[in-house]
């Protein structure tokens, strides 16, 4: 790729992933111009480090930031504005996205034409968003930082997509594709194993919370124990 860039062959490279830990390390072994990046409101609950890290990373060393993915690979299909808006207020110098009808370029046209979401509007929408309804952990500090990051690692094992709560049978599969999507569940019980947390005190501490987003915070403790453990969740 130097060798071409030298050459003239190519204007610059690009770098995209499915392993977050790759991107600083691409930007800093390499004279990186552009990174392809997730960008949704999904992924930001669990992967703090894309913002806190990622982005201000590229932005210090004049990297372009395309942004991806702002409708968490259709996951967020129910509200296909408001998640385009979201992740334009996440400031990428790009936002991309699949469409596959003239409604969808329509639609994601008026959308961006309205501008990126205020921080009220965000605050509002991760509040009535249907899809991440009473299961996605919003990180909003309520709950102590190790039943905080208990909920990320969930989110690496599975995007916190199988909350055992009933769903239309397509938003059901669509959930189990989603939830393999990064295959990073071994990496998350690797992690989990490590930690060695005492799941007395993590349901303990749960018990305490009063969610503002109306997660059943006990009940999603024990299932993201199960997910991380390998223990059957139909126990729960
Ligand atoms: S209170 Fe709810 S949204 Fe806030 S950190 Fe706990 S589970 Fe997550």
């Amino acid at each position: 790729m130097l060798k071409a860039k030298e050459e003239g062959l190519i204007g610059g490279i690009g770098l995209s992933s499915h392993s977050l830990p790759m991107y600083i390390e691409g930007m800093n072994a390499l004279p990186i111009d552009l990174i392809l990046i997730w960008c949704n409101c999904l992924e930001d609950m669990y992967l703090p480090e894309i913002h806190q890290a990622i982005f201000p990373f590229a932005r210090e060393h004049h990297i372009g930031i395309t942004a991806m993915k702002p409708l968490a690979d259709g996951f967020l299909y129910r509200s296909p504005r408001q998640a385009m808006r979201y992740a334009y207020s996440n400031q990428p110098d790009v936002l991309v996205c699949g469409m596959n009808t003239e409604k969808h370029v329509s639609d994601a046209v008026e959308s961006i034409c309205k501008g990126p979401m205020t921080d009220a509007e965000r605050e509002q929408w991760l509040t009535d968003a249907p899809e991440l309804g009473s299961y996605i952990c919003r990180q909003c500090g309520e709950c102590s930082g190790s039943l905080m990051e208990l909920f990320r690692l969930e989110g690496y094992a599975d995007r916190q997509m199988i909350d055992y709560l009933e769903h239309d049978p397509a938003d059901y599969a669509l959930r189990l594709r989603l939830s393999g999507w990064f295959a990073q569940k071994e990496y998350a019980a690797a992690v989990f194993r490590e930690i060695n947390w005492s799941a007395v005190k993590l349901l303990e501490d749960s018990e305490a919370v009063s969610c503002p987003y109306n997660i059943d915070v006990p009940r999603k403790v024990r299932l993201s124990l199960a997910k991380l453990s390998g223990e059957n969740p139909d126990i729960i």
